[in-house]
């Protein structure tokens, strides 16, 4: 595995590859890597000759009172992980290799951010969506790989592939989750024992949720109080939000019909839980 730093050893590295024609597998990442991210490089490496990870801690996309300093880091371990996964290039720039200075320009994203994510982090898709537009001309990729955790991620970039043009093809990928349920995340490394083993209630709220839905409820609000009083009564965190609304849309809906997202946002001491589920009615 190549590890390159700067953005002129990564163009140097991939120079090659281009020129020969391979195609690129593209898989970004805040690195802290886990069995979500390895699903993300086994997908790119099945269908690409080439696959490229970046690990990249981007401020732009924490507010001020988001954990960007304490944030896990361990690039020992990620590179033993990045290997095994079988990354071929791994981009791993400083700050200050990405922003050298205050940026001038930022992708400033208009639809899908008033609701779940976007609506409590103030700007964090625009952080988001100025990044990956670097990273993307960086890397050139022909695929790029997201995990359906960040299920309104996928939604936003989706939007900012097909209005900016990029040549890429988005490939979604399913959750990954402990035997318990709870999505992998870097952040669960900060639930202390009590709420590592409350946590599974929000995957298992959605998953009730659904067989509500199966069984034939379709009203947005029985749903949520649904939700929200199982979270409630079985865990200490505080619910940020839970939202049913259409996806990839995003929009609001009364009458559940379609294809639709129920996402759970909840706080615990020192770790901001998300998940998500899908369903098509
Ligand atoms: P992060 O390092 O948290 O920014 O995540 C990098 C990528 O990995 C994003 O596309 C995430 O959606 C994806 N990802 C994170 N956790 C999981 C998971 N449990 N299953 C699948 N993909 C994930």
């Amino acid at each position: 595995m190549n590890v390159v730093e700067t953005k002129q050893d990564l163009r140097n590295t991939l120079e090659s590859f281009m020129n020969n024609q391979q195609s690129i597998g593209f898989v970004p990442t805040m690195g802290f890597l886990h069995e979500g991210h390895v699903k993300l490089i086994e997908e790119a490496r099945k269908a690409n000759d080439v696959v490229v990870l970046s690990i990249f801690v981007n401020p732009l996309q924490f507010g001020p009172n988001e954990d960007f300093d304490s944030y896990p880091r361990d690039a020992v371990r990620d590179d033993a992980i990045a290997i095994q996964a079988g990354v071929d290039v791994l981009f791993r720039p400083q700050v200050e290799e990405m922003y050298p200075e205050e940026p001038s320009y930022t992708v400033s994203v208009q639809n899908r951010v008033n609701v779940l994510c976007g609506k409590s982090r103030n700007g964090h898709f625009d952080g988001v969506a100025t990044v990956l537009t670097k990273l993307f001309h960086l890397v050139q990729p022909n695929r790029a790989y997201f995990g359906m955790k960040d299920a309104q991620q996928v939604a936003v970039i989706d939007g900012l592939i097909e209005e900016f043009h990029f040549p890429i093809e988005l490939v979604p990928v399913q959750t990954v989750r402990e035997e318990d349920g709870l999505a992998k995340s870097s952040r669960n490394v900060y639930l202390n024992e009590k709420e590592r083993a409350e946590a599974p209630i929000l995957y298992k709220s959605l998953t009730r949720a659904k067989e509500t839905i199966v069984h034939g409820e379709r009203k947005k609000q029985v749903i949520i109080d649904q939700v929200s009083s199982l979270i409630e009564s079985e865990s200490s965190g505080t619910i940020d939000y839970v939202e049913l609304l259409s996806y990839p849309d995003l929009k609001e809906v009364e009458v559940i019909n379609g294809k639709i997202i129920i996402a759970i946002a909840v706080k615990f001491t020192n770790a901001r839980l998300i998940d998500n589920i899908t369903i098509e009615v």
